[in-house]
């Protein structure tokens, strides 16, 4: 006599992509059982043991992924720069917009002159195109505060985000992101502020997942953001690196020697930095959205990377400067087209290994046993698909832990 396993739903009709191992591992027909929000059996429909389930779910073909997964983003921010981008457009210089008040420090300004309510509506608006595109988890920075109370405020903002919404949220420290003006000339001392006072205080309060720096030229010196990994270390938070986007800095070295979840941007990194980043187990992440609002020119070395064998994982970076974006699917298409990714590897970007360069490669990024079942169903025929067409909303079926989200 066979036994009936009990499951809660049964979902079936539709190829699944699974994502292990960073491919796309396809099961053609494929069927998934879900209980307590986790998958406990996945597997062609024909392979199914005998399950019975409180509820099935039957699509007629089309395609299931993983949940889609945003690994940086700064989402909560006060106002938005369009009058800035619309200014350069007409010819008015970087210089003339920074000596009126404009580029990073208006966006400090209007973040610390918005109440917690109003960085909350427009983090909504933000956010919702991207969970209707089928992102179940995202990482939202701190960074536009950079005082205690505001860097509080936003990192309490991207929690309630996660409370509020059907989505997983992972929140980082990034007040080490610019120089207030309050700093000016005064680097370091804003950085013994940042690692005496902010880093210990939303550890102690529980508000952020990790801490990330901006080490570059215009912002921080490898030997400040050393610094900030060691206040990191010392209240046990992972670290995370903006590093090598303008220039060779040597940062995701330092980042790797820190065992960060994951170095940022990467455009100038070097193949020691990338030997490093392999050593330590750090992700790639990279920001197509941020490379073609700056009109860069210089890739990231994406056949480095894949020499050596370091995860590459693909985000937004939505923020209002340089990467406004609303669709990580986008990214996608812009990986392949101005990096020159594989359709395979971008998908890889926003699901395995996005998970991995947040810590969450145990429960999220891949659709086998024991994973939460956060997936998006497509009604589209390839995976390839996912990067190829250039905009436009999907219609998707979105499931986090085993329930469809409205
Ligand atoms: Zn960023």
């Amino acid at each position: 006599m066979v036994s009936v396993i009990h499951c809660d739903s049964l979902w079936y009709g539709a190829d699944i992509v699974t994502m292990c191992g960073g491919e796309y591992h396809l099961i053609p027909q494929g069927a998934i059982a879900v209980t307590g929000g986790k998958i406990v059996w996945i597997g062609p429909h024909k392979e199914l043991p005998a399950f019975h389930a409180s509820r099935e779910v039957v699509f007629q073909g089309g395609l299931i992924t993983p949940g889609l997964i945003d690994c940086h983003t700064h989402l909560v921010f006060g106002g938005d720069r369009s009058a800035e981008f619309e200014q350069r457009l007409n010819g008015v210089s970087y210089a003339e917009i920074a000596a009126n008040g404009g580029g990073i420090i208006s966006t400090v300004r209007a973040t610390r002159n918005a109440s917690e309510e109003q960085l909350l509506a427009q983090a909504l608006f933000r956010l919702k195109p991207l969970l209707a595109e089928g992102v179940t988890c995202i990482e939202i920075k701190s960074g536009y505060g950079l005082s205690l109370e505001s860097e509080i405020k936003m990192l309490r903002v991207a929690r309630r985000l996660g409370e509020l919404l059907p989505i997983t949220v992972k929140t980082t420290c990034l007040a080490a992101h610019a120089l207030p003006p309050e700093f000016a000339g005064r680097a370091d001392d804003y950085i013994d502020f940042v690692c005496n006072t902010i880093i210990p205080r939303v550890a102690e309060e529980g508000l952020a997942d990790a801490v990330d720096a901006f080490c570059e030229h215009l912002a921080f010196s490898p030997a400040q953001v050393e610094r900030v990994f060691l206040a990191a270390q010392k209240v046990g938070l992972p670290i995370k690196l903006h590093a090598e986007q303008l220039s060779a800095l040597g940062g995701s070295t330092l980042a790797a020697k820190f065992k960060a979840l994951s170095a940022d941007h990467l455009e100038y990194a070097t193949k020691s930095d990338v030997q490093a980043m392999r050593q330590a187990g750090t992700v790639a992440v990279l920001l197509p959205g941020a490379y073609y609002l700056l009109r860069e020119t210089q890739c990231p070395p994406i056949d480095l990377f894949r020499q050596y064998g370091v995860p590459m994982a693909l985000a937004s970076d939505a923020n209002p400067g340089t990467s406004p974006a609303l669709s990580l699917r986008l990214m996608l298409n812009m990986a392949c087209t101005l990096f020159r990714m594989t359709p395979e590897e971008a998908l890889a970007g926003v699901t395995c290994h996005a998970a991995q360069a947040l810590g969450l490669q145990e429960t999220q990024g891949t659709l086998e046993i024991g994973k939460q079942a956060n997936w998006v169903h497509w009604p589209l025929s390839r995976p390839a698909e996912l990067a190829y067409w250039l905009g436009g909303q999907l219609p998707a079926t979105v499931v986090f832990q085993g329930e469809v989200r409205s």
